[in-house]
């Protein structure tokens, strides 16, 4: 059981110095949805220029519903997780059919929505509509095993529950939305995750059993995870001129739809190198390795050395014409960077190439 005085003393701390961010000046479900989708796994720094470009480009439900789907991943490239944004489109379907293109209010009705787990309908509810509402994330359990020096596993779903009713009842009628925020912005600003709080500059202070007993950085508990799986690929750069070989990946799965570079398993030699790009009907004028990179997804890694291949010209167009590249695109990089979503796993390669994508293209 939690005093009120900690909703209290988070609403005077919040009111006081709330960073100003563009979504917290909107009262409009749809931009509160789309900026709480968009902060999951990405820093608020991050966020802000895509969340401005998104809603200029898509500035009504409507419009996310009827978006093509490769427009849609090239407003999210950079972001990653694309799933989420396929999700934001199904939801915002459903809402056009089932909704009249109105977002619902009742967090029930928004945790059926795809995409929207209990913390966005919180969220969503509480901070759009004023509806008291739970939005329980990361920080928040961070924030709340501080306080109670609680050594349950905070990744426990029985956990997350038993904090929502927690903070609901702390929870005043009239500040929902401010109550949430305050909570997150704790986590985000003071209550720091990596046993980095700022415990003298937290309202809370005197309030929090892990600082009074000294012992902040014991929490949250949580039980180690399982090892991510490592592949190993061999990327290559098939260039011609000013263009690039790129191909679609499958419909589902890790990236689905998004575009790549063709890669084969495993670290190649620059003698197999040669003999991949040969059994393609192509003839390499010239194969150069380049630096190595990695990416990091939940739950595996790619390690991924590249090959830069350039590439004839004629033999290319021949080997594209005689289906020996089925799934394969030769594409200029100036229409790649417009219209072809490459996702971030990519970076390092089309950093080389000095292509723009994701954030950088946002500047340009
Ligand atoms: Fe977190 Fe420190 Fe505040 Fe406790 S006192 S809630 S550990 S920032």
């Amino acid at each position: 059981m939690h005093s009120p005085e900690i909703a209290e003393r988070l609403l005077d701390w919040y009111h006081a110095g709330r960073r100003v961010l563009p979504w917290r000046e909107s009262r409009d479900p749809y931009h509160i949805w789309v900026s709480e989708i968009m902060l999951q796994q990405t820093r608020v720094e991050a966020v802000k220029p895509y969340y401005d470009r998104f809603l200029k480009a898509l500035p009504t439900i409507a419009d996310l519903a009827k978006a093509e789907e490769e427009s849609l991943l090239k407003l999210w490239e950079g972001l990653g997780y694309y799933n989420r944004v396929r999700n934001l489109q199904k939801a915002a379907c459903i809402i056009m059919e089932q909704y009249d293109g109105q977002m619902p209010a009742d967090p029930d009705a928004l945790l059926k929505l795809p995409g929207i787990g209990s913390y966005t309908a919180g969220a969503v509810a509480s901070i759009a509509f004023g509806i008291k509402a739970p939005a329980v994330d990361g920080n928040v359990m961070r924030v709340f095993a501080r306080l109670d020096a609680d050594p349950e596993d905070i990744l426990l779903p029985a956990h997350k529950r038993r904090i929502e009713a927690e903070l609901l009842e702390i929870m005043p009628a009239d500040a929902p939305g401010d109550l949430n925020q305050a909570l997150m912005e704790l986590g985000a600003m003071v209550c720091l995750p990596n046993g980095a709080p700022k415990c003298d500059t937290c309202p809370l202070q005197s309030l929090c059993q892990a600082y009074v007993k000294g012992t902040m950085t014991e929490y949250p508990v949580k039980k180690p995870k399982a090892k991510r799986t490592i592949e190993k690929m061999t990327v290559f750069l098939l260039e011609s001129e000013n263009r690039l070989v790129i191909r679609k990946r499958p419909a589902k799965g890790l990236l689905a739809g998004m575009y790549e570079f063709p890669h084969q398993e495993g670290f190649l030699s620059k003698k197999e190198a040669v003999e991949y790009v040969r059994s393609l009907g192509i003839e390499p004028v010239q194969v150069k390795p380049i630096a190595e990179s990695k990416h990091i997804f939940t739950h595996k890694e790619w390690h991924m050395k590249g090959f830069s291949v350039k590439i004839d010209e004629i033999r290319l167009a021949e080997a594209l014409e005689n289906d020996r590249l089925t799934a394969e695109f030769l594409i200029a990089k100036e229409e790649i960077e417009k219209k072809y979503p490459i996702p971030s796993a990519f970076h390092a390669f089309t950093e080389y190439l000095q292509m723009q994508q994701g954030s950088a293209a946002l500047k340009s």
